[in-house]
C-alpha cells in the first residue's frame, strides 16, 4: 500500500531533509532521547512545535530515577546548580490529623527527594547539552501534521513552520508528542482509557519564608488542594470532580478563592493575588495507554503512548525512562543500518507493565483517597495502608525511582 499523501502531497514542500531518527516533540521524553542519540553519533532531528521551551503548570519534578539517569549521563551536578528546591515527603493533612503519603528520604539513592526545577529549565538544559552533538538538528517552531507513509512503512513526517511545508524522512520515527498526541492519531493507534472522576485547576501564590517546606495534600471536607514548594510561590492543584469545572466558573473566581483558604486557612493573607481567571490553568485529568506503541517506522513513547494521570506527578519520570530505554533499544540497531520492528517492540516489552502499575496505583490512590475526599463531607481518615509499615515505603519507591530501574547503556 501506498499513501496517496507521500506522493502528491496537498502543498509545495519547500525541502526535504533526511536523518536516522526523527523525533516530533520536544518534551522531557522527546529531549532525551534526542540527547541520547546525539551523543552516539546517531543523525537525529528533535520537531517542537513551540517556538521556545516555556510553559506554564507542565510539570516541574524530577523524580530520583531521573536524577540516577543524570548522574549516569555525568550532568546531575551540574543540573543541580541550576536554582531549585527539594521536597523530602509528600504529606496528607487534615485539620485533625496527618499522613505520610510518600517520605522519599528513605529511598537508596543518592538523591533521596523531587527536585523542583521549571520544566523550561529541564528542557533547555538537555537540548543545550545535545546542541554539543554535531549529529543533533533542532528545529523550533516545526507543527507536525503528515506522516510519510510508503508501502505500509513510516518513512518520516510533513511540518508546517519557517516559511512553509518541509518533509523529513528518516528510518525511524518518533512520536513523543505528547497527552493529545498528532501521531498517536495519525498512525492509527488505538487506546485503552480510564478516565479518572476528577479534574485540576492549577494556579500560584506566593509563599512566605515562615511557611512549612515541601509538599503536601491539604483536606478539608469536599476539597484537596495539592501544595508544592516552588521556594518563593506555591504551585497550587486545586482538585475538581470530573466535570465541575463549568459550575465552579459560574460560581465565580471568589467562591474558588473562599473554598482554599477554607482548605488552607494561612492562604487568607495573599489570596488577594488570584484576581483574574486567566491565572488558573484547567487540566482535564487522563489516563491511557495504546494498546501497541509502535508499527513499522513509528514509535510512541512518553505521554504520546500513555497519557498519566497527575497523582504523584509521574508523568516526567516515566517519559524520560522511556527515553533510556528506547535509546538503549534502537542505538546499535540505528547505526548499523539494520533496525527491526523487534527493536520497537522491544521498547514496549519492557516499558507497558511498568506503565500499567503506576497507573493502577494512580488508579487506587485516586479511588481511595480523591474520590472519597470529594464526594463525602465526612471528615477524612488516611487509608489503613497508609500506616502499616510494610507497605508504607511503596508510594515512595512507585513515585520516586519507578517499578523497576532504567540505566543508560553506553
Ligand atoms: C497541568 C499539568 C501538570 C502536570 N504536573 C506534573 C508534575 O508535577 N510532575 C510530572 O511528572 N508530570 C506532570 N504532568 C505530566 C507531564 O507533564 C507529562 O507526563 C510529561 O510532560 C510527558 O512528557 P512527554 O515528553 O511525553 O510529553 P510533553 O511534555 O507533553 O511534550 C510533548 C511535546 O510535543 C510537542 N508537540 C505536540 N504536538 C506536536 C506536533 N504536532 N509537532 C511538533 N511538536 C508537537 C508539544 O509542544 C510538547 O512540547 C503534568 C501535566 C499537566 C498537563
Amino acid at each position: 500500500m501506498t499513501n496517496s499523501i507521500a506522493e502528491n502531497p496537498a502543498h509545495e514542500i519547500v525541502d526535504v531533509k533526511t536523518t536516522d531518527c526523527c523525533i516530533v516533540g520536544g518534551g522531557p521524553a522527546g529531549a532525551m532521547l534526542a540527547l541520547l542519540l546525539a551523543r552516539q553519533g546517531i543523525p537525529v532531528m528533535l520537531l517542537e512545535a513551540h517556538k521556545d521551551f516555556d510553559r506554564d503548570f507542565r510539570g516541574d519534578t524530577i523524580h530520583p530515577s531521573v536524577m540516577e539517569i543524570m548522574a549516569e549521563l555525568g550532568l546531575s551536578d551540574r543540573l543541580l546548580q541550576l536554582h531549585h528546591t527539594k521536597i523530602r515527603q509528600l504529606r496528607l493533612q487534615t485539620a485533625e490529623n496527618s499522613a505520610t503519603l510518600a517520605d522519599f528520604s528513605h529511598l537508596k539513592t543518592n538523591y533521596p527527594y523531587i527536585t523542583m526545577l521549571p520544566q523550561v529549565k529541564f528542557l533547555e538544559f538537555i537540548t543545550q547539552e545535545a546542541q554539543k552533538y554535531p549529529s543533533f538538528q533542532l528545529v523550533m517552531g516545526a507543527n507536525v501534521q503528515e506522516l510519510i507513509i510508503e508501502d505500509g512503512v513510516v518513512e518520516g513526517v510533513r511540518y508546517r513552520g519557517g516559511g512553509g511545508w518541509h518533509e523529513i524522512r528518516s528510518k525511524l520515527t518518533v512520536g513523543a508528542d505528547g497527552r493529545h498526541s498528532k501521531l498517536r492519531q495519525l498512525g492509527g493507534f488505538e487506546s485503552v482509557e480510564t478516565s479518572p472522576p476528577m479534574d485540576v485547576l492549577w494556579f500560584r501564590l506566593p509563599r512566605q519564608p515562615e511557611d512549612a517546606e515541601g509538599g503536601m495534600g491539604r483536606i478539608a471536607k469536599g476539597h484537596i488542594l495539592v501544595m508544592l514548594d516552588r521556594s518563593e510561590e506555591w504551585q497550587l492543584a486545586y482538585v475538581i470532580p470530573k466535570g465541575g469545572y463549568q459550575q465552579l466558573r459560574a460560581a465565580g473566581l471568589e467562591e474558588l478563592k473562599k473554598s482554599v483558604v477554607a482548605v488552607v486557612p494561612e492562604l487568607d493573607d495573599r489570596i488577594f493575588n488570584l484576581h483574574d481567571w486567566s491565572q488558573v490553568a484547567f487540566l482535564s485529568v487522563e489516563s491511557s495507554r495504546v494498546k501497541r506503541w509502535y508499527r513499522p517506522g513509528l514509535l510512541l513513547i512518553g505521554d504520546a503512548a500513555h497519557v498519566m494521570s497527575p497523582v504523584g506527578g509521574v508523568g516526567i519520570n516515566y517519559a524520560i525512562q522511556d527515553a533510556v530505554v528506547t535509546a538503549n533499544a534502537i542505538a546499535k540497531p540505528l547505526k548499523n543500518q539494520n533496525l527491526q520492528i523487534q527493536d520497537l517492540a522491544k521498547v514496549q516489552r519492557q516499558r507497558e507493565l511498568p506503565t500499567r502499575i503506576i497507573q493502577g496505583f494512580q488508579t487506587l490512590i485516586q479511588k481511595q483517597i480523591f474520590t472519597r475526599i470529594l464526594t463525602s463531607d465526612q471528615t477524612f481518615q488516611p487509608p489503613a495502608f497508609l500506616r502499616l509499615p510494610i507497605l508504607r515505603d511503596i508510594p515512595a519507591r512507585l513515585i520516586g525511582l519507578g517499578v523497576f530501574p532504567v540505566h543508560v547503556q553506553s
